[in-house]
């Protein structure tokens, strides 16, 4: 070992030893043929197994909900009310204010930007295809699905800066308060993706009650990973909804969640919440697209879990299984990359992933290098708007789908390929 392994003070001399040793390892490395794969985001087979009692629900003879609905018959936009009572507790929204959908909450989200784009939404003055030029906030490193949608409608997307506590509020402020085309912000506010950032009250308050140009800016608060920690405790739920009433603004934010990183992901129930006046004007459109949601899936999913404490102590099960894989990958890094000093990398208390800064410009290189071993990252830029990220610096990792032994072996080969790419860089 040299005596310095801070890569930044680390002479010619000794950096071109270090850059010779990780090639080594990485020459090591691709010997071993790898087949690993650290992009997707899903619950391991082991998670899914602890929902397997949906499968046998509700059962032959189960198929009413509490008010006498036959769940197997057509109707029922706002979803039953037993799901929505637990969801809205776990979400510290009002069950009224809450409807259950179908399996998939990033289809709400696309369907609240369409029946935008088509009619404008219940503060809009004309539908939003009308405007000349639309843009859409974008909080980054974010979730590249929520980019993907507003890229597809020809958004012009505008990156803020992501914090420990939520996006740089200021820059938000300043570009809403004069820019009417400014229409919406992607937001994760609990156990972000892929940060783990938990918005702070006061980030919260401000983004509520911040002057918009445009009347009809939305919050997108799409709280996937709400009751998802990796602790004991989890994040408190901040009521956006009451928070926002409270400052005149009581259809600003829109809120998602689903039961996809709780039971069955594409077999869950998602959740949309909001003002009376935007769920009204929200079923005006959905109940043109659709003639009620699966509700023998939320009637399972009520039976499954009971109460709120059900998915509380059903989340803590997924906890036992996650949180020793997001302690493996914070050891590795630690002892792999600490000294070193080219990366840094988060450490959430929640959610589904952990976001590693290598040295700037090395980003791609990184990624390239261990698919070349084996070893499927996510590619770089894509926690970006239009997958750039101007410092190719940031790689996102999902922990949650390999065992620990195939992530052991995962993040010891994408230490080596941080390392390799940060020497090439400095040498060059
Ligand atoms: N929102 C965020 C922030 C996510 O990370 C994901 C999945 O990774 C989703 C939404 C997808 O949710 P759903 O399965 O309900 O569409």
């Amino acid at each position: 070992m040299p005596t310095q392994t801070q890569y930044g003070l680390m002479s010619p001399e000794e950096l071109a030893a270090e850059h010779d040793r990780q090639k080594a390892n990485y020459a090591q490395l691709k010997t071993e043929k790898l087949t690993l794969d650290l992009t997707r985001g899903k619950p391991s087979p082991e998670q899914l197994d602890l929902s397997a009692g949906l499968l046998s629900l509700p059962g032959p003879d189960d198929f009413r909900a509490a008010d006498g609905t036959d769940c197997r018959n057509y109707g029922g936009l706002t979803g039953i009310a037993e799901i929505r009572t637990i969801f809205g507790e776990l979400l510290g929204i009002p069950a009224s204010n809450l409807l259950a959908a179908n399996n998939a909450s990033l289809e709400v989200m696309h369907d609240n930007i369409v029946y935008s784009l088509f009619f404008g939404n219940a503060d809009s003055e004309r539908p939003w295809v009308a405007e000349p030029v639309r843009k859409f906030l974008c909080p980054a490193p974010g979730y590249d699905r929520h980019f993907a949608i507003t890229e597809s409608f020809g958004f012009e997307m505008l990156t803020i800066p992501m914090r420990h506590d939520g996006p740089d509020v200021h820059a938000i402020e300043e570009l809403v308060a004069t820019d009417p085309a400014i229409k919406g912000l992607w937001a994760v506010p609990t156990y972000s993706n892929p940060t783990g950032a938990v918005y702070s009250e006061e980030v919260v308050r401000a983004l509520v009650s911040m002057p918009t140009a445009a009347p009809d800016f939305r919050l997108y608060w799409d709280n996937a990973y709400a009751v998802h920690p990796l602790v004991e405790e989890v994040a408190p739920a901040i009521d956006v909804l009451g928070l926002a009433a409270a400052a005149g603004h009581a259809n600003r934010p829109l809120v998602f969640a689903s039961t996809s990183k709780i039971t069955f992901a594409g077999s869950g129930v998602s959740f949309f919440g909001a003002s009376d006046a935007n769920l009204k004007w929200y079923q005006q459109h959905s109940g043109k697209q659709s003639i009620g949601p699966d509700k023998l899936n939320q009637l399972r999913h009520a039976r499954f879990f009971g109460d709120a404490d059900g998915v509380r102590a059903h989340m803590a099960k997924h906890r036992e299984i996650l949180a020793p894989k997001f302690a493996l990958v914070r050891e590795i890094l630690d002892d792999r990359l600490g000294a070193s000093k080219v990366a840094s990398w988060t450490e959430p208390k929640g959610g589904y992933f952990i976001s590693l800064d290598v040295l700037d410009g090395t980003a791609t290189r990184t990624v390239a290098l261990a698919k070349e071993a084996g070893i499927a990252l996510t590619p770089a830029g894509s926690a970006f708007p239009y997958g750039k990220d101007p410092d190719d610096r940031n790689i996102r990792l999902a922990p949650s789908f390999p065992s620990l032994d195939q992530l052991a072996k995962a993040m010891d080969g994408v230490a080596t390929c941080v390392l390799v790419a940060a020497a090439e860089k400095l040498l060059n």
